[in-house]
């Protein structure tokens, strides 16, 4: 049990330097100050404060690798990852903050023009503007391409009508990310689909509730409305009718992101397990001397260590920009699964103290199966998959 650290040591990834450990070991700190002490009461209100948006910002965690002339440090994705692996470490609610640097703002970075970049990405660098992506709509999630929202260019505005759901950061978002149908018309129908950014205030523009989740309590999830709502044609993310693509592109990022937080959230199941089945006793003995928990554990620890030694490898390719298409969508199916089979062994191993909200592992029960449906469910992984090879 050498490499599966029993001790609460940073693990060691071969992309990470020394300097990223330091990076680690200040941004752990500062979670422990400002992040974890609050995280119940986050979760009991529902929603994470803006203040700790701007506190994250102005300790430079926010969309660490843009460009030092937007507000950026320039860092290589390397320190995401570590900002990600710490911000699941404290609890999965926090995936609204990794959705922001890792998943809407390399959007503007990747499509938006000098203009926009000057425009957003400084604000998002402190936190003052939080941001979203809204694909889904209360029709369609997995068929992406059969969208209903609608933008018809009129003048110097688009008007859209539509709606979405499901949005993280939905109710803070200053800034989302809206797929449209520009063309309504063209065949295949996802050559119709483009990205306009929609800000607070814009006129037409609303939000709905704040869903109900079975887990993320603290993540705010909303409904999104478009009425007749004006959106500058400025506002435009890329070309007309790219959208599509752009999406295909960026949701490898979102996946691998899922499947860190997901091999992060079992390793942690698995060490708070080890350790609570070594301090539970029955019938005179610590629970772990059973053959029955020592043989889960170590088929857990198996599948965590090779889900790890893959998940590694796939993120040294993704930094070296390989094409990683069929990989991410092995990591993402797989990585959720093995963490949602882990979530409900390790609440057995705690007997009825799992399923009491002041163990930890409660709360990563309720969180870990939303990661096998956002981002692409994994049925639509194993569709990806199976067509890459051939099928
Ligand atoms: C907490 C949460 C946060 C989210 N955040 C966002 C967000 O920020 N932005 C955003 O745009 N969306 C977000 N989503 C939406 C999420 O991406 C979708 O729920 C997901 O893509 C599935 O779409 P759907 O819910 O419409 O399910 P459906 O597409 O209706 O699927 C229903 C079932 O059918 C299966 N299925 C569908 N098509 C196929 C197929 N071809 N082959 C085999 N099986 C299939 C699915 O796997 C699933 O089991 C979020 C969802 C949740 C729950």
């Amino acid at each position: 049990m050498k490499s599966l650290s029993t001790k609460r040591e940073p693990r060691k990834h071969p992309y990470l330097t020394e300097d990223h450990q330091q990076f680690r070991k200040s941004l752990r700190k500062f979670l422990e100050r400002e992040a974890v002490p609050f995280y119940d009461e986050w979760e009991s209100d529902r929603i994470i404060p803006r203040s700790f948006w701007t506190k994250m910002g102005e300790q430079g965690y926010l969309c660490p690798d843009i460009d030092e002339k937007y507000g950026g440090s320039e860092t290589d994705w390397g320190y995401s990852v570590v900002i990600n692996e710490e911000l699941e470490r404290v609890g999965t609610g926090l995936i609204g903050v990794a959705l922001h640097n890792d998943i809407v703002v390399p959007y503007i970075t990747s499509f938006g023009t000098e203009e926009q970049k000057q425009r957003w990405l400084p604000s998002c660098v402190t936190g003052r503007t939080i941001t979203a992506i809204a694909m889904t709509e209360p029709g369609t999630g997995s068929d992406l391409a059969n969208i209903k929202t609608t933008a018809r260019l009129e003048g110097d505005h688009y008007i859209v009508n539509g709606a979405k759901t499901f949005i993280t950061n939905g109710i803070h978002a200053d800034l989302v990310i809206v797929a449209v149908k520009t063309d309504t018309e063209i065949r295949p129908q996802h050559k119709g689909v483009s990205l306009l950014v929609i800000e607070r205030g814009h006129q037409g523009f609303s939000r709905g509730r704040k869903l109900d989740k079975v887990g993320l309590h603290s993540q705010d999830t909303a409904e999104l409305f478009f009425e007749d709502c004006k959106v500058p044609k400025e506002n435009l993310l890329g070309e007309e009718g790219l959208g599509f693509l752009y999406l295909m592109d960026k949701l490898q990022q979102e996946r691998l992101l899922v499947g860190i937080g997901a091999q992060v959230a079992s390793e942690e199941m698995l060490q708070s397990t080890i350790d609570y089945v070594k301090s539970r006793e029955a019938f005179g003995r610590p629970v772990s001397q059973f053959q029955n928990t020592q043989f889960k554990i170590a088929e857990m620890a198996t599948e965590v260590e090779m889900g790890r030694a893959f998940l590694d490898q796939l993120i040294a390719d993704h930094i070296a920009g390989e094409d990683v298409v069929t990989k991410v969508s092995m990591a993402k199916w797989k990585l959720t699964e093995i963490a949602r089979n882990i979530a409900s062994q390790c609440m057995q191993l705690h007997g009825g103290y799992g399923y009491m909200e002041e163990y930890k592992i409660a709360r990563r029960y309720r969180d870990i199966p939303v990661a096998s449906i956002y981002a692409g469910t994994n049925d639509i992984m194993k569709t990806i998959i199976a067509r890459n090879l051939g099928l």
